[in-house]
């Protein structure tokens, strides 16, 4: 039987399945990892799906890594955790200290969990225009919920300097996730290296989008080291941006010109964040918000995987990147976070019908 007892295998058709009669078939098939000595150490260390249809419609074998299944839902438990781990080894956070963040409600999320569990206070601003179920997570858990206006970077009132100004005033802890590199650091150490082992060192391409741009960065540079230091060619690194973010430009030409929307949350941006300087970008994609629901919705109705809107983006770019690799390269993406966080936009059909996006049918009919 197959020896995989970690939930980090592949899971694919071309994976060895294990007896299903033997009695460790069950933590082995599904792999459970050893007990946890705290929640802390349930992030990270997702699962890496093919995703069938993405796969068979390019001749590649196209991977999602499944960052949905960390305890706070998304991909940013992986940076809350890297920030508050650095906060603490430079000496910046002590036991009953606060940490305080601008969010568009991921990393506020992972944030305040991971204060719970470490005796830590959050304070969390955020954008109000951001999904109700993040709104209502966020208080559910217990964090200092601030929500403001969304304004524009160059605005004061943008969340990001708010949330500066009030860690300054307060003498709190400012997490700071666009320029503080310990937000890639986490995803070079942590996610690329997982990606590395999970695919046996066999990745063609890495795509996905950004928001502080700690997930590409941190990816990038990891892939690179370990390529380099097995004697492979460095995987090639595509940024996949929504329509009103510059990043797309940034990449392509130079300019961070903005044009468009998109009702995806938590990715596109105006200006290049610390995280992303001096990184390796081969390529951008953009990805409209029809494109991506399609996947969004594909995924759901054929592959039983729920997942968010920048999710979609990003399935949707390695379908694209795949196309240009042509068949037999192996791509792999992110599934930031769960469908269920964006139940009352993405899955509400009044919502899509006002955005003038498609209405998939079981929705139609419920
Ligand atoms: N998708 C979602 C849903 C997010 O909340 C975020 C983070 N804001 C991202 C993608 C982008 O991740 P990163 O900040 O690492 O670029």
């Amino acid at each position: 039987m197959a020896e995989s007892t970690n939930r980090s295998a592949v899971s694919g058709s071309s994976v060895p399945r294990p007896d299903a009669n033997a009695a460790d078939a069950w933590p082995a098939a599904h792999g459970w990892r050893d007990a946890s000595p705290d929640m802390l150490a349930a992030i990270g260390g997702t699962p890496l799906i093919l995703l069938k249809r993405a796969s068979e419609a390019t001749g590649c074998t196209i991977l999602g890594k499944a960052e949905f299944m960390n305890p706070g839902g998304s991909v940013k438990d992986r940076a809350a955790l890297a920030i508050i781990e650095a906060a603490e080894a430079e000496g910046r956070l002590e036991p009953g200290g606060t940490i305080v963040e601008g969010t568009a409600g991921n990393t506020g999320i992972g944030l305040t969990l991971v204060a719970n569990a470490r005796g830590y206070r959050s304070v969390i601003v955020m954008p109000e225009t951001q999904s109700r179920e993040k709104i209502d997570f966020l208080r559910m858990i217990g964090a200092d919920l601030r929500l403001v206006p969304a304004k524009p970077f160059r605005d004061p009132g943008n969340y990001v300097h708010v949330s500066r100004r009030l860690a300054e005033e307060t003498g709190a802890v400012w997490a700071n996730q666009f320029d503080n590199l310990a937000n890639r650091e986490g995803h070079r150490r942590g996610t690329a290296t997982e990606i590395w082992q999970q695919t046996g060192g066999a990745v063609d391409a890495f795509t996905c989008s950004c928001g502080t741009g700690g997930t590409l960065a941190g990816v990038s540079l990891g892939l690179h080291e370990l390529a380099a230091r097995d004697g492979k060619p460095a995987p090639r690194i595509v940024l996949a941006d929504p329509h009103g973010s510059g990043l797309y430009g940034w990449v392509k030409s130079n300019d961070l010109g903005v044009s468009g929307s998109s009702i995806t949350e938590g990715i596109g941006q105006s200006r290049v964040p610390g995280n992303l300087e001096g990184v390796a970008i081969d390529d951008a994609v953009r990805i409209g918000d029809a494109e991506a629901l399609g996947q969004v919705f594909d995924l759901l109705q054929f592959e039983g995987l729920s997942i968010g809107g920048s999710a979609g983006i990003n399935v949707a770019a390695a379908i694209h990147v795949a196309r240009s690799l042509g068949p037999g390269h192996t791509v792999v993406t992110i599934l930031c976070d769960s469908g269920a966080r964006y139940q009352s936009k993405l899955f509400n059909p009044a919502f899509l019908r006002e955005k003038g996006l498609p209405v998939p049918d079981w929705l139609e009919a419920a």
